[in-house]
C-alpha cells in the first residue's frame, strides 16, 4: 500500500476517534442537562404541594410552633442541647405519618408518571445573640436528623436544595424574681432530598431516540468510512494492475517490432542472397504471426464466461486428453519430461473441445514457462466428476499469490526465472472457460517446490 494511503487512512481513523469522543462529550452533558431538567422538575412538583395554606403548611406550622417553645427554654437553659434535638425529632415522628398521607394525597393527584419520594432533614441549627452563636446542629459531623418524610437510606437520593427559616425571637422570662426580655436570632436550614425509583432508567429512556439516532450515525460513518478505505484500495490495486499490464504489452511488443524493423533493413540490401531472403520472410512471417496471436490474447483472453460462446459435443475424456498431452508432448519433447496416466475408465463428458483444449494446454505451457523439467498429468473421478490433476516441478507459487493468479492481470514477480513474457490472462480465461462449463479450477504449490492444477468437469450421465 503507497504511504499517501497510509497516511489517509490514519488520518481518518484519528478523525473518527476524534468524531467519537465528541459525540460521546456531548451525550454526557446531554445526560447531565437532562439530569438537571427532571431534578427540577420533581422539584417543582414537590415544592408546590408544601405551599401556603395547605394541610401540609399546617403540619411545618405545628412542628416550628411547638420546636420555638422548646428552644426558649433551651435558652434559659431549661433544656439541654441533646433534649431539644430529641424534642425535635419527637415532634417530627409523630406529625411525620400525617405529613406522609398528606404528600401521597397530593402527588397521586398531580400523576407524574413515577414513584416520587421526598423528606427533609435538618442541615443546620443555630442561634445568634449579642453575646454568642450557638451551633446547636450541624449536619457535617455526619448525623442525619430527618424532619419529615419517607426514609430511603438504601437508594441513590438527589438534593434539590435547601430551605432556610430565619427569625428573631423575643420572650420574657422570670429569672431570680425579675421578668427578663430574652432575645435571640434563629436559624434553621433545612435540606430536601428526593428519591425516584429508577431515575437513571427514566433520563436515558427520554434520550432513547438521541441515543439510536447517534448509534445509527456512527454505525453509518464508520461503514462510509470502511466502504470508501476499501474502494481507494481497490482503485489503487485496478490502477497498478493496468500500469503494469500496459508495461508487460510494451514489452511484448517490442520484440517483434523490432525484429520487423532488423527485417525490413535487411530486405533493404542489394546484395542479399535468396537464402537469407527467404529466411528473413519466414521471420516476418513468425513475428506477424506472434503479434496477431499477442492482440488476439487480449481481445479473447479478457472475456468473461458469460461471453463464451460455446460450442458443446460429447467426448470421451481419454482420448481427449491423449491428444492434448501428446501433442503437447511433441512440441516440447526436448525440454520437458511428459507423463500421461489415464487409469480412469473412458467416462463421457459434454464439453467445447476447442475452449477446454485451451484451457489445459495454458496449464501445461505455464508449467514450461514457470521452470518446470517434469509434468505429470493424470485423470480420475470422485464424486461423480471428472478431475485432472497436471503437477509440474517448477518454481511454485506462495500461499499469498495462489489466491490472486485467476485474477483478470495478475502477474507473481518471478525473480527466480527470467525473461517470462505474460500478461497476466491465461490462468484468468483457463477459469473463465471452467466456469462457463460449470466446473472449476484450484491450486495447490509450494513455493521452489512445484504446484499442482486440479481441473474439475461434470461427468455427463447420458
Ligand atoms: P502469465 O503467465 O501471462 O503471467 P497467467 O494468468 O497464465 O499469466 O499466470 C498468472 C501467474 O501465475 C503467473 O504470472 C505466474 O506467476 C503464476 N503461475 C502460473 N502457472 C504457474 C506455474 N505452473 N508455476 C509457477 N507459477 C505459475
Amino acid at each position: 500500500m503507497s504511504r499517501k494511503i497510509i497516511l489517509l487512512i490514519t488520518a481518518s481513523v484519528f478523525g473518527l476517534i476524534a468524531l467519537s469522543f465528541i459525540q460521546a462529550y456531548l451525550i454526557k452533558n446531554t445526560y447531565y442537562l437532562r439530569k438537571e431538567a427532571f431534578i427540577d422538575k420533581a422539584n417543582d412538583q414537590v415544592t408546590k404541594i408544601g405551599s401556603y395554606g395547605t394541610p401540609i403548611d399546617s403540619i411545618f406550622d405545628a412542628i416550628s410552633d411547638t420546636f420555638i417553645k422548646d428552644l426558649d427554654k433551651y435558652n434559659v437553659k431549661k433544656v439541654s442541647k441533646e433534649e431539644l434535638l430529641d424534642r425535635l425529632r419527637h415532634i417530627s415522628d409523630s406529625l411525620n405519618p400525617r405529613f406522609i398521607k398528606e404528600y401521597e394525597k397530593e402527588i397521586n393527584f398531580k400523576e407524574i408518571g413515577y414513584n416520587l419520594k421526598y423528606h427533609r432533614q435538618l442541615k443546620d441549627l443555630v442561634i445568634l445573640d449579642s453575646l454568642r452563636t450557638d451551633t446547636i446542629f450541624n449536619n457535617n459531623s455526619g448525623k442525619a436528623l430527618k424532619l419529615v418524610g419517607h426514609s430511603f437510606d438504601s437508594n441513590p437520593e438527589l438534593l434539590i436544595g435547601n430551605s432556610t427559616w430565619e427569625t428573631s425571637r423575643t420572650f420574657e422570662e422570670r429569672v431570680q424574681g425579675r421578668i427578663q426580655k430574652i432575645k435571640y436570632h434563629l436559624i434553621f436550614e433545612t435540606s430536601n432530598y428526593i428519591n425516584i425509583d429508577d431515575w437513571k432508567k427514566i433520563i436515558l429512556n427520554e434520550m432513547r431516540s438521541l441515543l439510536l439516532f447517534s448509534f445509527c450515525i456512527f454505525i453509518f460513518v464508520i461503514a462510509l468510512f470502511y466502504y470508501s478505505i476499501k474502494n481507494l484500495i481497490t482503485q489503487k490495486k485496478i490502477s497498478d494492475i493496468k500500469t503494469d499490464f500496459i508495461n508487460n504489452i510494451t514489452h511484448e511488443l517490442k520484440t517483434p517490432l523490432s525484429t520487423l524493423s532488423l527485417a525490413t533493413k535487411i530486405l533493404k540490401k542489394e546484395d542479399n542472397n535468396a537464402s537469407v531472403i527467404e529466411n528473413t520472410i519466414n521471420t516476418i512471417e513468425r513475428q506477424n504471426l506472434r503479434l496477431q496471436k499477442l492482440i488476439d490474447q487480449v481481445l479473447n483472453n479478457s472475456l468473461g464466461y458469460q461471453d463464451l460462446e460455446l460450442h458443446k459435443l460429447t467426448v470421451k475424456s481419454v482420448p481427449l486428453i491423449s491428444e492434448i498431452v501428446n501433442d503437447f508432448k511433441i512440441a516440447h519433447e526436448e525440454t520437458i519430461l511428459l507423463d500421461l496416466d489415464v487409469s480412469e475408465e473412458n467416462n463421457t463428458l459434454n464439453l467445447d473441445k476447442f475452449y477446454i483444449t485451451t484451457a489445459i494446454v495454458n496449464i501445461l505451457e505455464n508449467a514450461v514457462k514457470y521452470g518446470a523439467t517434469e509434468i505429470k498429468v493424470s485423470s480420475f473421478v470422485k464424486n461423480n466428476y471428472w478431475n485432472l490433476e497436471i503437477n509440474d516441478n517448477g518454481i511454485g507459487i506462495s500461499k499469498k499469490n495462489q489466491k490472486l493468479i485467476f485474477n483478470k492481470f495478475f502477474r507473481a514477480e518471478n525473480k527466480d526465472v527470467h525473461n517470462v513474457k505474460g500478461l497476466g490472462l491465461g490462468l484468468y480465461y483457463t477459469h473463465q472457460i471452467l466456469k462457463a462449463h460449470n466446473g472449476s479450477i484450484s491450486v495447490n504449490s509450494e513455493k521452489g517446490k512445484g504446484t499442482r492444477f486440479t481441473i474439475v468437469l461434470p461427468i455427463n450421465k447420458l
